[in-house]
């Protein structure tokens, strides 16, 4: 007999290709079986999608092309999973195929069915072996490889995660101990028995930047593996290599591997027994993906959770016997209607500083606030010390007293960090004479002096060149950098330490870390181990050491040139600067014998700004609400929805006519009476790397209006790229719920 499976394969988003093609199979193949079919004249992956008794209409059998192998040996992907894909495909405006191969290792593609057999048998084995040595299914292991005691806040908002029937927010305050109670949690969905034949229960844990916590892995796999095999915990995130990721990957499509920690791109891993998700550090901007389907893979999780929840339910009521991962709801649980099973896929999402959508939600209801307000050990936060700029020598980069209290905590042996968000010497290198300046050829930005290794760096599009030792313009030969990075605090700070004596006599000894100390492979563990071992007594580097270290001994962190985000366009801005500031702040104070005396420093011209007023009070939700007073004002996000369509071109005039066009064409399209569409302007770096960057708004009061109005847009801005004053146009693409603007 003769079947006509549907298989997505990777195609560009605006390829014209169909969400699906049609081939022809001898076998009746089920959806989600992965498959090789031919495409042109290359072979490439796919996935079954639906698979017909009847040719496609149109087509006949000689005219479908048969598919040329299954990867057996692999179950297909699961309903929930192509639910996801499919989801994450409409809504963010991109080809099903696309998303789909995406969220699939690159090396599937390459290997044989026989490679492929050879890797799932070492995996399986290296299983099997684990379930014959370790207590599994036995009773739980012993609670000292539970680590702490929890505290009350713990334990309360552990409970309260338990019978939750909504997304979780664990509002917890910088060293709360948000880790121990993902921790707990993934302990108690993993001990969950399930019966013979179902997939064994999953948790993925989902972190910003996997490298910059080392630290998180390393609790994890010391928790975890123990109970169940060193293949239980796997990595997904993109600094791995190919077999590596294709190793997870397997782990976690077969259920080898019980916790996936990765970054956004886990989001998409197979997951069949997914019972728990975390999303720690909610709030950061690396969750929203910048290229291709531009996901944000905290919605994402929220999604994908609702619908894990509801298969789990139907199976449940179809009288399936399928796993109930959960004991019943215990008390102050709201739900339980009776009959219905308590049987959910949780998510966490974990912030001291949550994003004002998710504080929105929870505000209103949608996802349940647990707050963990003190820090164990019930230290307290660090207290804030503003340092007006207004009233310091004239030209300080650091203030004197900023100095000072340096000196004196270096004296006791206690470490301090300093923030700057800029690498590199100075950002720009400048001729007074003839006023010159360090511009990228390529870009309309500035090339940053580097002064170790005395280059000028493009930092949109790479292009490098020694330092020149004249003004290329004017042959002057003082040239001279104009702001500051830090290389040049730290340079700056070596010289006014220079004096400070450590309590065993040594010098005192200033640390960088950023993008460019931490480039070589294992840089980064080195530093970090430096820092911890207190090799370091001050640490200066961008945002990149304010995020999650859990640096025993800092009690000083200082933020010297944050001005800039006060007054910034974009109106996420003030927000983004909270968040930062209360991480940073974080740092300080997490043992709690030196947390009464710990202090964030704040560097400013504009002491007065109100933001200052409530981050002195670590008052995130006072933050909140004024800020969510301001955006419900101007109908800006969570109030109303946006998307940008973005245009890459030659020359800037054809990125605007191709968006002024494609706004004039949308006329008459759905919901385009509820669409407010802005005029095209340029990037605020308006050119890199030769290529001219435009792009539209389009805002709406309701997210469905958006989306309905986006798809039916989609065609238009096919026809829009080949007028003639689009000639030159590059690529667009469509960001949806954008994060900058
Ligand atoms: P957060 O992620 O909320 O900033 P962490 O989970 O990193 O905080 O916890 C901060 C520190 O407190 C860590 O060193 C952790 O090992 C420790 N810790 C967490 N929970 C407990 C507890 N119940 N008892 C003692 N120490 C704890
Ligand atoms: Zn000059
Ligand atoms: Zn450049």
């Amino acid at each position: 007999m003769t079947f006509w499976p549907n298989v997505v394969v990777a195609t560009p988003a605006h390829s014209g290709v169909g969400a699906s093609l049609s081939y022809r199979s001898e076998l009746l193949l089920a959806p989600g079986t992965l498959v090789r079919v031919p495409l042109g004249q290359r072979e490439v992956l796919g996935v079954v999608w639906e698979c017909a008794t009847e040719p496609p209409e149109g087509l006949t059998e000689a005219q479908t092309k048969a598919v040329a192998s299954v990867l057996d040996g692999l179950p297909p992907l699961n309903a929930r999973w192509r639910q996801l894909v499919k989801f994450a495909a409409q809504y963010y405006q991109r080809s099903l195929g696309e998303v789909a191969l995406a969220a699939l290792p690159p090396q599937l593609r390459e290997l044989s069915n026989e490679q492929l057999a050879r890797r799932l048998k070492r995996q399986a084995k290296a299983a099997h072996t684990l379930k014959t040595t370790t207590p599994t299914d036995a009773a739980p292991a012993p609670a000292a490889s539970d680590g702490h005691d929890l505290s009350d806040e713990q334990r309360q908002a552990l409970a309260a995660l338990h019978s939750a029937q909504a997304p979780v927010l664990l509002f917890g305050a910088t060293g709360s101990g948000k880790t121990e109670v993902y921790l707990r949690a993934t302990r108690e969905v993993l001990d969950t028995a399930t019966p013979e034949g179902s997939s064994p229960t999953q948790v993925l844990v989902m972190v910003p930047e996997i490298n910059l916590t080392p630290q998180l892995e390393a609790r994890f796999r010391e928790r975890f593996e123990p109970l169940y095999g060193a293949d239980s915990v796997v990595c997904l995130h993109s600094g791995m290599t190919p077999p590596q990721r294709l190793n997870s990957w397997l782990a976690a499509h077969t259920g080898t591997a019980r916790i996936v920690l990765g970054t956004r791109m886990a989001v998409l891993a197979s997951l069949p027994g997914l019972r728990l998700m975390v999303v720690d550090e909610e709030h950061d901007p690396s969750y929203k993906s910048q290229e291709g389907a531009r996901y944000s893979a905290r919605d994402l999780a929220v999604y994908r959770a609702k619908v894990e929840t509801e298969a789990l339910r139907s199976a449940g009521q179809a009288g399936d016997p399928h796993p109930n991962p959960l004991p019943p709801a215990g008390e102050g649980a709201e739900a339980g209607t009776g009959s219905e099973p308590d049987v959910r896929c949780h998510v966490v999402l974990g912030s001291a500083t949550p994003s004002l959508e998710s504080w929105h939600a929870a505000e209103q209801g949608r996802y349940l606030r647990l707050a963990m307000p003190g820090r164990v050990g019930g230290g307290a936060l660090p207290r804030l010390r503003l340092v007006d700029m207004n009233h310091q020598p004239k030209g300080a980069v650091l203030a004197p007293p900023l100095v000072a209290a340096m000196a004196e905590r270096i004296g006791r042996g206690e470490q301090c960090m300093v923030l700057l968000n800029r690498r590199g010497y100075a950002p720009v290198l400048a001729c007074h004479d003839c006023g010159w300046k360090s511009a990228c050829a390529h870009c309309s930005a500035y090339r940053v002096f580097h002064k170790l290794d005395r280059t000028l760096r493009c930092h949109h599009c790479g292009f490098t060149e020694r330092v020149p030792r004249a003004c290329p313009d004017c042959g002057n030969l003082d040239i001279a950098p104009v702001g500051r990075g830090t290389e040049q605090i730290e340079e700056h700070l070596s010289a006014l330490l220079a004096d400070v004596r450590r309590p065993d006599g040594g010098p005192a000894r200033v640390a960088r870390m950023d993008a460019d100390s931490t480039r070589l492979k294992g840089s980064l563990e080195v530093q970090l181990a430096t820092m911890h071992s207190g090799a370091v007594d001050v640490l200066v580097g961008t945002q990149m050491i304010a995020k999650g270290h859990d640096f025993r001994r800092i009690t000083l962190v200082a933020s010297v040139n944050a001005d800039s985000a006060l007054f910034a366009s974009d109106y996420r801005a003030p927000e983004r600067l909270f968040a930062l500031l209360m991480q940073a702040a974080g740092r300080a104070g997490r043992d709690a014998a030196h947390s009464e005396a710990s202090e964030m420093w704040v560097q400013t011209w504009y002491p007065q700004h109100p933001l200052f007023a409530t981050l002195k009070k670590h008052d995130y939700p006072a933050f909140a609400a004024e800020q969510l007073t301001e955006r419900a004002q101007a109908g800006m996000p969570p109030y109303g929805y946006q998307a940008l369509l973005r245009a890459d071109a030659r020359t800037q005039a054809a990125a605007q006519a191709f968006l002024n066009r494609a706004a004039e064409h949308s006329q008459g399209l759905p919901y385009r009476d509820q669409i407010t569409l802005y005029p095209a302007v340029p990037l605020t770096i308006q050119r890199v790397a030769n290529v001219e960057r435009a792009q539209l708004l389009v805002e709406a009061a309701s997210r469905g209006a958006l989306q309905r109005f986006l798809s039916a847009w989609q065609p238009v801005l096919l026809q829009c790229r080949s007028l003639p004053e689009a000639r030159g146009l590059i690529r667009f693409a469509v960001d949806v719920d954008p994060l900058a603007i």
